[in-house]
């Protein structure tokens, strides 16, 4: 047995709204043993002194998209990097975003056709032969022809060959008997959850966040098929009307809702336990009218964001104000790299969101959208040893979780990151 103490400055655990100051830490292996004032450590355990920092579980994040470098050139790699580049990105990425407090991350599927690439690289890490954050895996995008997953859309401008990557992407479908074999294939190859796109988006050159992109068959056949094979699943969608029917046929889950403005629909949800990533942050150019990001982005998505900036604002003031327990999830594709998560704490901060409702997103909140019940997200006796630290007051600086100091995941230290 090997036993670490770690000394907190000050600590978040991630069950209660508190920092308790002067804690101390016993890990034994890579799970937690004892956590409290003073802790009886054995003779001869290393002794980590984090009492300049507050430390904190490591922190989830429930929506990247790893399967990119640079997010400015978002769109070049779509297009012309192969599936081995993006299923390595998944790996260094999984990596960076360890390194800077993230130890458990939820893949949303990627970009285009790097296929199960992101399951390979749960499997690599799990193994032990590469460094990165726990990742939980959903392998593809699910959608019909011109859908936010589609992103052929980004070469139509050659139909043959935007045809050929279409047919040979796993994640397409057209009708509801095809959705039921995507399902059914994705879980056979080992996705952990499904995402399904039953709107367009901003991002993508073709489709608007309005569109509706699946036939009610379609999503019912998705929304079954997924429960059939007890995989949860979530979706990219946006407005209230297509968010209640999804609800209403039981999804478990909706990623982004910005433009989720209606209220009852809010308190439904809450009701009857539908999870809800907003990804707040990439929208933070329109809603605080930032020009100069808004002047980063490519022209259709600038139109776009404009066109919707007032129902944008509305939405974030409903999902605050509705007291729903959100989780948290960056969704960094076209604002800043993938692993720089924690750009969304600033975000919420600014956005009116309690640290403490912040902070139990990232902790308690995302273990339960990720159904790891009771491994990660706490600083707790039988806990697993994910465990970070930070420089700056949580409580008080909205840039805290863009400063990590420290890292340990699974009961190894790493060199801890910055965001740069
Ligand atoms: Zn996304």
């Amino acid at each position: 047995m090997a036993y670490t103490l770690i000394k907190c400055g000050r600590l978040y655990d991630g069950l209660v709204d508190a920092i308790q100051e002067q804690m101390e830490i016993l890990v034994e292996d890579n799970r937690i043993k004892e956590v409290g004032k003073k802790v009886s450590a054995p003779a001869g355990a290393e002794v980590i002194d984090l009492s300049k920092f507050t430390v904190t579980p490591g922190l989830i994040d429930a929506h990247v998209h790893l399967g990119i470098g640079r997010w400015p050139e978002r769109r070049r790699e779509t297009v012309y990097e192969n599936p081995a580049y993006k299923g390595m990105m998944v790996l260094a990425n999984a990596r960076e975003a360890m390194l800077r407090g993230f130890t458990t991350l939820r893949v949303v599927g990627n970009n285009c056709d790097e296929g199960y690439g992101s399951i390979v690289s749960k499997r690599l890490i799990n193994s032990g032969y590469f460094e990165g954050a726990r990742l939980v895996v959903a392998s593809c995008y699910t959608g019909t022809t011109r859908s936010h997953a589609d992103t052929t859309a980004l070469f139509a401008t050659y139909p043959d060959v935007a045809t050929w990557v279409w047919e040979r992407y796993p994640g397409f479908i057209s009708g509801a008997e095809s959705m039921r074999e995507c399902i059914r294939q994705q879980a056979k190859f080992g996705a952990d959850f499904i995402k399904l796109y039953a709107t367009g988006g901003f991002s993508t050159p073709a489709d608007g966040p309005e569109d509706e992109c699946l036939t009610d068959e379609e999503m019912k056949a998705a929304i079954d098929t997924a429960h059939q094979l007890n995989l949860k699943i979530t979706s990219h969608s946006y407005t209230p009307d297509l968010i209640r029917k999804q609800v209403e046929m039981g999804i478990d889950g909706i990623e982004h809702g910005a433009l989720l403005d209606d209220r009852d629909l809010l308190q439904m949800m809450i009701e009857r336990g539908v999870e809800l990533v907003p990804t707040f942050c990439p929208y933070d150019g329109i809603v605080y009218q930032d020009d100069a990001t808004i002047k980063q982005w490519p022209y259709e998505m600038q139109i776009k964001l404009r066109k919707y900036g007032e129902w944008l604002i509305r939405a974030r003031k409903a999902i605050v104000e509705s007291g729903i327990a959100f989780g948290y999830g960056t969704d960094f594709v076209a604002s800043h790299h993938c692993y720089e998560c924690g750009y969304e704490y600033e975000t919420m901060i600014k956005s009116g969101v309690d640290p403490f409702r912040a902070l139990a997103a990232a902790t308690r909140v995302n273990k339960n959208i990720l159904e790891m019940p009771e491994d990660i997200g706490a600083v707790a006796p039988g806990y697993l040893a994910d465990i970070a630290a930070w420089r700056r007051d949580l409580l008080t600086d909205p840039k805290a979780l863009l400063d990590c100091a420290f890292v340990m995941k699974d009961g190894v230290v790493y060199q801890a990151k910055t965001v740069e």
